[in-house]
């Protein structure tokens, strides 16, 4: 049996200027930090590759 992903909302810092941001787990567009233009998500397939460090998981 497959479980079914979970989308959830990622609280994400920024490995480059310590910006946090909340990106969406399972994101279609890739997420950039805001105030340096660092990479913190790439979008994929399904599930997005998180690029910064993942704080915590906000439940929704
Ligand atoms: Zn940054």
């Amino acid at each position: 049996m497959i479980p079914k992903p979970r989308s959830t909302f990622l609280s994400v810092q920024c490995p480059k200027c310590g910006e946090k941001a909340v990106v969406f787990s399972h994101t279609t567009a890739d997420i950039v930090c805001k105030s340096c233009g660092e990479m913190l998500a790439q979008k994929s397939g399904s599930k997005a590759l998180i690029l910064g460090k993942i704080l915590s998981a906000l439940d929704q």
